[in-house]
Parts: structure tokens; sequence; C-alpha cells
């Protein structure tokens, strides 16, 4: 055995690299060894004991280990055909039942199988007549004779994920060789610290003195399974330190640079407090007192406030606002869409009615900045996320609250603090964001928690109908109305859509008018003009409208404690963070509110209807969150655009939570040691630092 690899090695410099080969590596992206060696197999088959030849169906894949002892390949339709392969165990002692392996419109691959070879098939059994069989497995012929048998037989044997023409055993042999003749120096351990493991992997390790590559020979041919699992633990752990690392030298930067210290007057903050038509809860007094201590001293706050839907984010804010202007600078309060801008107007309006604290509304890039120069220049500036983009020429920009972050890039957050001086920034976030995922996106930012609502509020029942079901539906918000209540009714999409043939609710707004004579029926959705919108906005929460049918533009932070029905048609095409979103705009007064999924049964997948249950079961936006979290990944749940998620091969960010926390105290600790990681044994992590800081979009 030589040590002649490195992981910088370039493709072209490995011996004995057929050409055919390494071009078809090149096609599928690798350049050095290094980036083979860190292709990690996704899934792995335990060739030392396969499983017995099924007897029946099973949900889920078998392993298993035959001989072909038929083959054909057989027409049907017109024009299509199949290949079938008969497959039988090999031992001696099988009462085992032949399985049938089925390809349909890939005719090559009867060049490829032929009688007497033997097979490795993983796939899910199925019963087809009176045959089992299994259709489109995945296969590798294998020959316990040749004198490659032990890398792909016998032992516990990694399947890897292929780029065209890059096939499953010349892969699994070049990473063998790869690891043979790879120099353990090149592999330096990034981690001072490895997190608590065990397995065959770690005795290794020990014996080597080098974490990092024992483990790497682990995840590839693993010895056994908790060497493996040590491995996939050191790799995920690497994943998220690397990711954490970053995380703790943005807000190191961010930490660095000189803030505002506000004085800590009180004055505005008595007089609005005492003007208060409602007693803070608990939870929104903490917070103030921890944005207060934020405020007084001369770092920049950088602050992310997480509430559920109606847990009083806004009076948080306002705090905070009053705080500041009091110092005497200006505040921006950004909304993500111009129906909440005004909405936060109002209410700022109507809280601070008798205060002596200038705030406008800044509706458009029309109204132009000389407003701010004149003496009187406005204290709040309330506004959408255009506030960032047109250059508002703040005179004194102290303190800048941006509502609903998740919709926001986070990538915007990033430029406002670029911006010149450093403002103290509040970011205020109803979707409940798991806790990986906050130390992983936001993990720069400190974490207030509203984990209270404010007393007396009607709860919510929610219920899954039907869509069938409208006219029952009809009664029910009808006899809602005729008490005075107020209703919503969403619909997904605004046009009907030949293609997803889903309601829409320019449609669906005629059809419901009629159902309800006596009252007045308003439609809302994205593609108004902003002054008709408005003009809707303000006639339902004057009550002038009673019903609105609506697309999700209502989805964030509109407020209307008189509006006690909600019907969401496609429920089934929402996700649950959505779906507990548009929700949280019922059950804001003191009347008990319903929430009715209208789901389409038929077209509803079993698993889509199942999630539905989840919100009828919880109103806890964070249980909901890991539900969704789940069910459909973390890029969806933050918006992959602007989830500033690197794709992460080994690391679970749904699972993982302990390991992300480790990480994260890891890398702040070494960053509290050597923050610039110019210590000698720091030398790989700087470079690892640099590299996945490219890979982040903040
Ligand atoms: P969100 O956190 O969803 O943005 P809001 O700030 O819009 O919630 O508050 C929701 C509603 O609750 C508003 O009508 C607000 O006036 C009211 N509210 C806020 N705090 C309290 C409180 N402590 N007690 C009673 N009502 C409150
Ligand atoms: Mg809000």
């Amino acid at each position: 055995m030589s040590s002649t690899v490195e992981l910088s090695t370039p493709l072209a410099e490995i011996p004995k690299l057929a050409a055919r080969e390494r071009s078809a590596l090149e096609k599928a992206g690798f350049v050095t060894a290094g980036d083979v060696l860190t292709h990690f197999p996704k899934r792995y088959e335990d060739r030392r004991q396969f499983d017995r030849f099924p007897s029946e169906a099973s949900m889920t894949p078998v392993c298993i280990h035959g001989r072909v002892t038929d083959t054909s390949l057989r027409r049907f339709g017109r024009r299509k055909q199949f290949f079938e392969a008969t497959l039988e165990e090999i031992s001696d002692d099988a009462f085992s039942h032949p399985v049938v392996c089925r390809w349909f419109n890939m005719p090559w691959i009867h060049k490829i199988i032929a009688a007497d070879q033997e097979l490795v098939v993983f796939g899910k059994p199925k019963q087809s007549g009176k045959r089992l069989v299994i259709d489109h497995p995945e296969f590798e012929i294998v020959d316990p004779e040749s004198e490659e048998a032990s890398i792909h037989l016998r032992r516990i044997t990694p399947v890897y994920r292929l780029g065209s023409g890059v096939s499953q055993r010349p892969l699994r042999t070049l990473l063998h060789r790869l690891l043979e003749e790879l120099d353990p120096e090149s592999v330096p351990d990034l981690l001072p610290a490895p997190p608590e493991t065990g397995g065959a992997g770690e005795a290794a390790a020990e014996g080597s003195g080098n974490f990092r590559y024992a483990h790497l020979q682990q995840i590839h041919f693993p010895e056994d399974f908790d060497a493996l699992k040590a491995a996939r633990r050191y790799f995920a752990f690497e994943e998220f330190f690397s990711l954490q690392i970053n995380v703790a030298r943005r807000r190191r930067e961010y930490l660095s640079r000189p803030g505002k210290a506000h004085s800590d007057g009180a004055v505005l903050l008595t007089q609005w407090f005492q003007q208060l038509p409602f007693e803070l809860t608990d939870a929104q007094k903490h917070v103030i007192k921890e944005i207060r201590a934020d405020l007084k001293s001369n770092r920049p706050m950088n602050r992310l406030l997480q509430g559920d839907v109606g847990s009083g984010k806004t009076a948080v804010a306002l705090a905070a606002m009053l705080i500041v202007v009091e110092a005497g600078y200006q505040c921006a309060l950004m909304a993500p869409t111009q129906i909440l801008a005004e909405q936060h107007f109002l209410t700022l309006q109507r809280q601070l009615a008798g205060l002596d604290v200038r705030i406008s509304l800044r509706t458009s890039a029309k109204q132009q900045d000389d407003f701010l120069e004149l003496e009187g220049a406005p204290q709040i500036v309330v506004g959408t996320h255009a506030l960032i983009h047109d250059n508002v020429a703040f005179q004194e920009l102290g303190l800048v609250v941006i509502d609903e972050q998740h919709k926001f890039g986070v990538a915007q957050r990033g430029r406002l603090i670029e911006e010149g001086r450093v403002p103290d920034v509040l970011v205020m976030t109803a979707t409940p964001i798991p806790r990986t995922l906050t130390m992983t996106v936001y993990g720069d930012l400190d974490v207030s928690i509203l984990d209270e609502l404010p007393p007396g509020r009607g709860t919510v029942i929610t219920a899954v109908r039907p869509a069938s079901k409208t006219v029952d539906a009809a009664r029910f918000v009808r006899d809602h109305l005729a008490q005075g209540r107020q209703a919503y009714i969403v619909y997904p999409l605004i046009e009907d859509s030949e293609t997803l043939k889903l309601k829409s609710a320019t449609v669906e707004h005629e059809r419901w008018v009629p159902r309800f004579p006596d009252h007045e029926v308003g439609l809302l959705h994205g593609r108004l003009r902003p002054d008709e919108k408005d003009a809707v906005m303000t006639r339902f929460r004057s009550g002038e409208i009673q019903v609105l049918v609506c697309t999700t533009v209502i989805e964030v932070g509109v407020d209307v404690p008189n509006a006690n029905i909600m019907l969401i048609y496609n429920a089934e095409r929402f996700g649950l963070a959505q779906l507990h979103q548009l929700r949280g705009r019922i059950g804001r007064g003191a009347h008990k509110s319903y929430c009715i999924l209208m789901a389409d049964m038929k077209k509803g997948s079993a698993e889509a209807l199942a999630k539905l249950q989840v919100l009828e079961d919880t109103t806890d936006g964070f249980e909901i969150a890991e539900a969704d979290l789940e069910l459909r990944g973390p890029g969806d749940v933050l918006g992959t655009a602007q989830s500033g998620l690197p794709d992460l091969k080994l690391g679970d960010l749904v699972t993982d939570t302990a390991l992300v926390k480790e990480a994260r105290d890891l890398a702040r600790r070494i960053l509290e040691e050597d923050p610039e990681l110019a210590a000698p044994e720091h030398e790989a992590l700087r470079a690892l630092s640099v590299k996945s800081r490219e890979a982040l979009v903040t």
C-alpha cells in the first residue's frame, strides 16, 4: 500500500485512472480526489447477510442476492417492451420462491443481464398475479470469484448517487483504491475536539491519532454499523460546525462595529403605557426589557423577535421605537406589504394619539424624501421594505424594525446592515422557525420569544371538511354573519387556471355574492391596485363589508378582531405553516372562532390530508413548524431562494438539534480564544470558513 493520493490531487494525476472514467467523473463535477472522497454514500447494503427472498409484497425494499435463471424481452402495447429476469436464491437450503425483476422501456437492459449471472437487487417486491415482482430495481451484477469481490460483497457496501456516465461498481472500486492510497497527513483534523462518538471508527481513530482520516474510511467502507454511525455523526458535525463558525464570525463582526447607545429615557414609554387599552403580557414586558438593555448598550442591537400570530409583536416594536425616538433618533418600521404597512400606521396613530411623536406613512417613492429634511421630520417612518431600496434619506436612523422577516430575503437584512452607519435592528417573525434553523440561518441574531398570547382571546376551532360541502359551509357562515360577525373565504390563486383547476378568488367571488343576499361580499387579491386594496381593506375593517373573498394576501398581520370565521379552499395545497398563518387572522376577538379547511378529498394525497389533521389537533405554532419541517424539508419552510441554507450532505436540520447546538458552542468557544483563526492549528479551519462562507447567501 502506498500513500500517493492527497485530497487536493487532481483527477488527472491519480495513477491508473482510465481516461474515460476520468472524463465521466469530471462531467459529473468532480475535480479532485477529495471531491470524490467526500461524495458520501446515499445508502448502504448489508451484504454480509442478504435478506431472504421475500414470500410476499412489502412496503420496504429488500436487498437480495440471487442467480438469474431466465430472461425474456416482451412486448406490450404497440411499440413498448419490457425486460424480465427471473432470480432464484443461491443457497441450497432455500425453499424460496423466485423473484422476477422487470424493466419497462429500457431496451438496453437485455444486453446487460443474462442467465447464470449473479445479481444483487434492491427494491420493493409486489404481487403480480401469482408472481412476486420488483419493478425497476437497483441492481448490480456481481462475481464472487473476481479479484474485486471483497470490495463489493461480504461487507456493508456503500451505494452512491451517480452522475450520468458514472457507474456504481467502478466508482466504488475507485473509492476503495483512493482510500487505500490516501495520505493520512493530507486529511488533517479540522475539529479540535471531536464530539463523543464511539464505535470501531473511534478506536481506529485513536490508534492513528487522526479522526478525520479514520472516519473517512469508515463512512465509505464501515467495519460495522456503530463505526458508520460514528462517522456520519462526525461529518454531520463538521458540516454544522463550518456553518456555525461563519455565523459566529459574522456575529463578531457585527458586534465589533460601533452602535449607538440610546439613553434610557422612559417618558414616552410611560405615557404610552398609561393610555394603552390593555395590560402587556408578561412575555411582552420581558422582551421589552431585553430590548431596552440592548438599546442602552453601545453595541448594535441585532435581535430576532419570534412570536406566534397574535402574540402582540407590534406593541413590543412600538416600545422599542419610543425609546429610540426619545433619544433623538428616527425609526423605520418595514412591513412586507402595503396593506400591512398601512395597518401598522393606523395602529401606531391610534396608540400614540396624544403623544408628541411624529409618524409618517411612506406609501410610494414619489412622496419624496424632502419631507424628511424639514423641521418636524417624522420620527417614525412606516413603509414596505422598499424603504431600504429607495435609500430614504434618514437624518439619524437609530432603529430599523423589520416585520415578518420570513417574507424578506436574509440577504436584505445583510444589505441593510452593510449600508453606512449601523442602526439597531429588530427583526420580527410570526413563522415559528424551528430552533435548528434559527441557529443556522439567524444564528448571528439574539433571539427573544413571545411565548404567550394576550388573555381574553377566543379559541379557534379547526376542522377539515370536504370542499363539496360548500352549501353547509355557507349556512354556517350566514349564521355567524347574522350575529354580527365577519368572515374570510380564502382561495390560493386569483385567476382560473386550466392546468391547476384550482378555484380562484375572482370567479368564486361571483358565486359567493348570491349566497349572502343580506350581506356585502368583498374581493381582495394581489393583482388589485394598491388603492383598490386599501379601499376594500378599510371597508372590511370598518364592518361595511362582512365577507372577504381573498387570496393569501391576507396571510400576514391583518388584524380585524370581529372576523371569526375563515374558510380555506384547496387547503391540501398549502403548507402547514402557511395555513397556521392564515388561521392567525381569526381568534383575535373575544368570540369563538372557526377555521374550516375545505379540502379536495379526491385530489389531495392521503399524506396531504393527514397533515391537515395536525392543525385540527394543535394551535401551537412551534409544534406545527416542526411538523412542517418534517413534511417539507428546511428549504421549503423558509423558501429556498431566501433561506441561505447550504446543501447539507449529512447533517439533518430536523433531527440533529443537539449536534447543531454543540457545533455552535464549539465555534463560539474557538472564536473567543482565536477571533482571527490565526493559530497554526486553526489553519484548516480558516480555509473551511472561507469556503463555506461562499456557500452562504447572507
Ligand atoms: P402579531 O404578533 O401577530 O403581530 P399584533 O401585534 O398584531 O400581533 O397584535 C394582535 C392584536 O392583539 C392586536 O389587536 C393588538 O392590539 C392586540 N394586543 C397586543 N398585545 C396585547 C395585550 N397584551 N393584551 C391584549 N391585546 C393585545
Ligand atoms: Mg404582526
